[in-house]
């Protein structure tokens, strides 16, 4: 079986689906693989190092899409149409893909996926089980994210992190808030703690209460009713209108005293909740930083623009997107682990081998010996049964 890796379809991606010791691993469990010459340029992983790991480099994305038994991007097909037809028409019935396919936000391309005869797994269907722990790429993602979030807010910031004394006198610490307490969330405030700032967090799901003060941040405490709030593996559940409103109402006074404001507040599937207003950021002292990671979701603030630096009333707003293209190296790293783990859960004896009764397989499948079969999409698309 050959493995194919071209380059990220969107020419402003950095990241590379598979880096070259990963490329060593599969080798040496029986698979070829080939990369389109350049593919792991932008994360610094150059085409001789994959030469040297027993990887084949192609002259063209053609040449790997036409060799290749199964495809991994990233993101498979790109994210705009274009990119996406293109793409498309370089499939061939049999093929597989493995990447993330955003089978719920575009269930019309999985039938298009189908139409070409190519089974898709899609990467961020991957359960939040402790198994499939190792094959979490929105989590090596969302670890990056917050990671940098917090660099970014401290280098937008006009003051420094941490406490100083010095003799110029004391620098009082950065207040820094964050809400969502979730993996990009807690990475957040462990990085911010290191930095030296006083971390205060708030989540829906009151179990992470103690992973937030673990990690030397003070979990605030809302009188809001959150019995039901948690849904399965980590996830949260979205709540009603009246509930974010209240939540809005109590969350006010401490975002009034935040220098940097951290929202990574997400339910899967849904838009993410709003729960900064134009009114709470005009209540923020002037100079203070809100960086949004749900910006390409909707966004968790009023103001927030995908993509865009907003500055209203000397509050700067960043709604960065495609954080993790941005340490590309590492990302790479870690959502190649991702999902060869994912590839060689299926291999075996050198070939791919679906077993459905494994949920980690089963979840991921969405297309099919030419159907779409994931229950949720065909659910989307207006079609009942499993089609499995
Ligand atoms: P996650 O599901 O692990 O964490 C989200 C957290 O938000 C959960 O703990 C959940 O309980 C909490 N939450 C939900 N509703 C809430 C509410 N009303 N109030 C407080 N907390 C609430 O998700 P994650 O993997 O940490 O990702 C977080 C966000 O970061 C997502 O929107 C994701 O898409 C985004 N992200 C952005 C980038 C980027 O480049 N901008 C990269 C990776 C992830």
């Amino acid at each position: 079986m050959k493995v194919g890796v071209p380059k990220e379809a969107n020419p402003a991606d950095r990241r590379v689906a598979l880096v070259p010791a990963t490329a060593a691993i599969l080798k040496s469990k029986g698979l070829e693989v080939v990369v389109e010459s350049g593919a792991g340029a932008g994360a610094e992983y150059l085409d001789e190092v994959y030469r040297e790991k027993g990887a084949l480099i192609t002259a063209t994305r053609d040449d790997v899409f036409s060799t290749a038994d199964i495809i991994l991007q990233i993101n498979l097909l790109g994210t705009t149409p274009e990119l996406q037809k293109s793409d498309l028409a370089r499939l061939r019935k049999g093929q597989t893909l493995v990447g993330f396919a955003y089978p719920l936000e575009h269930p019309r391309l999985m039938e298009e996926l189908a139409a070409r005869g190519v089974t898709t797994f899609a990467l961020e269907l991957v359960p939040r089980i402790a198994r499939a722990q190792s094959m979490d790429a929105l989590s090596s993602f969302a670890t990056i994210a917050g990671y940098k979030a917090v660099l970014m807010a401290a280098n937008a910031l006009p003051r420094m992190f941490p406490m100083l004394m010095t003799a110029a006198g004391t620098i009082s610490p950065a207040r820094v808030f964050v809400i969502g307490a979730g993996v990009a969330g807690l990475q957040a405030i462990a990085m911010a703690r290191r930095m030296g700032a006083v971390v205060l967090a708030y989540d829906i799901r009151p179990a992470v209460k103690q992973e937030v003060e673990s990690l030397g941040a003070k979990f605030v405490e809302l009188p809001l009713e959150t019995k039901d709030t948690a849904g399965t593996g980590g996830y949260a559940r979205a709540m009603d209108e009246e509930f974010y409103r209240r939540q809005r109402e109590l969350m006010k006074s401490v975002i009034s005293k935040s220098d940097v404001l951290i929202t990574t507040a997400a339910v899967p599937g849904k838009k993410a909740p709003l729960l900064v207003t134009r009114d709470m950021i005009e209540a923020m002292p002037p100079g203070s930083v809100v960086v949004d990671l749900a910006a390409e979701q909707g966004g968790n603030c009023e103001l927030t623009k995908a993509d865009q630096t907003v500055t209203h009333q000397a509050v700067t707003i960043l709604g960065p997107v495609n954080i993790p293209s941005t340490v590309a190296y590492h990302a790479s790293q870690m959502f190649s682990k991702n999902i060869s783990t994912f590839l060689l859960n299926m291999i075996k004896d050198g070939q791919l081998n679906l077993n459905l009764e494994d949920e980690i397989v089963r979840e991921t499948l969405v297309t099919r010996d030419g159907a779409v079969v994931h229950p949720r999409v065909l659910e989307l698309l207006g079609k009942s049964g499993s089609g499995r």
